[in-house]
């Protein structure tokens, strides 16, 4: 098979995606302009107009909306596309598109999340509940091709309270395809202590758990999200090579993780002697899935990610990424074997193809 050729075809699972992450940098610029806001957000500076505050240029010479230089820019930067959604019919035009995207691609499932306590932030006079239901309505339109489940996100900035708030908010809403929590945002600043009445509160309603750790935060963090939090699944987790214990907790634990190989080259997690840490991981037993993070604004695509990984680890590799994600799915076992089958169909039509 010509390397490619799977991460093209491929069905695809998607378990760690923002979805205002994929907001499509033409409509982001477009939603800017229609509430005239900036594309660049900057706390304690007054805004001015929708100029680029900064103005390096592209190699074609043209700037885009989603440049940044570090982490702490690219938190600016998801903060000023929050910003651009202003009312429901934006957040329904940005599942739309999302589900367009999704479907160009192949992916035939995914659990988003999505921030509500940072759409309030910016916007107090948004209904949630109203949201939640503009952007339920578009997600369910991929059916049967795909199914999209919620992961609502607590954010850690926030704090304590807001995160018990958020979860309570989150419980009344699994009516719309809502299945649990997740946990984003500054993880050093606002680590995983403070998350626990929060986490223990879903937990205690029947909603899966999930966390970002191992990203900004070592090795750590990886664990109190594990022992405190008791997530299900962590986001991204590769600072836990620095630790060789935190590493055999995950793979003893069955814990998957969410690798999101160009989130994390942008962000700058730095990890020395593991240029590929999903392959680091993978050979150390943990159970690996491939992710796109926030796509749009890393200028990938969960596609664009799979043929990375294929082409660093091999088709082998990231077929088997793509059976611990349905794996590591919240779907239940029905859902589960019908994703099962549809892959195993899928690679068996390109063994067929690439023979003939
Ligand atoms: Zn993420």
């Amino acid at each position: 098979m010509a390397i490619g050729m799977l991460a093209e075809r491929i069905p695809k699972i998607h378990l760690h995606c923002h979805l205002e992450g994929s907001l499509r940098a033409p409509t982001f610029i477009e939603l800017a302009h229609k509430h005239n806001v900036p594309l660049r957000y900057r706390p304690g500076r007054t805004d001015v107009g929708t100029a680029f505050t900064d103005k390096a240029a592209e190699p074609d010479g043209v700037e885009h909306p989603y440049r940044f230089n570090d982490f702490e820019e690219f938190l600016l930067l998801f903060a000023a596309v929050n910003r651009s959604l202003k009312d429901p019919e934006d957040y329904a035009r940005l599942a739309r598109e999302f589900v367009e995207d999704a479907l160009a691609q192949n992916v035939i499932y995914g659990e988003l999340f999505v921030s509500p306590s940072v759409w309030t932030f910016f916007n107090p006079a948004l209904d949630v509940r109203a949201t939640m239901e503009a952007i339920v309505a578009e997600l369910r339109r991929a059916q049967p091709l795909a199914s999209f489940k919620l992961l609502p996100d607590l954010t850690r900035n926030f704090g304590s309270e807001s995160a018990l708030d958020t979860a309570k908010a989150v419980a009344a809403m699994t009516d719309l395809d809502v299945i649990g929590i997740s946990l984003g945002g500054d993880e050093v600043r606002f680590p995983a202590p403070l998350f626990v009445d929060a986490f223990d509160y879903a937990r205690a309603q029947g909603l899966h758990r999930v966390a970002h750790a191992g990203e900004a935060g070592g090795p750590q963090s990886v664990r109190d999200a594990v022992e405190l939090l008791r997530t299900e699944r962590i986001g991204h987790g590769v600072r836990s090579l620095e630790d060789a214990a935190t590493v055999e907790l995950l793979a003893s634990r069955g814990i998957p993780l969410e690798i999101c190989p160009t989130s994390n080259r942008l962000t700058g997690v730095a990890l020395p002697g593991h240029p590929h840490p999903h392959v680091t991981l993978d050979g150390h037993g943990c159970i690996v899935t491939v992710d796109g993070d926030d796509p749009a604004i890393f200028r990938t695509s969960i596609q664009e990610e799979y043929a990375l990984v294929e082409a660093v680890a091999g088709a082998v590799a990231l077929e088997r990424y793509v059976r611990n994600a349905i794996g590591a799915s919240f779907a239940d076992p029905p859902a589960k074997q019908a994703m099962e089958a549809r892959l195993a169909a899928a690679v068996a039509e390109l063994e067929v193809r690439s023979r003939s």
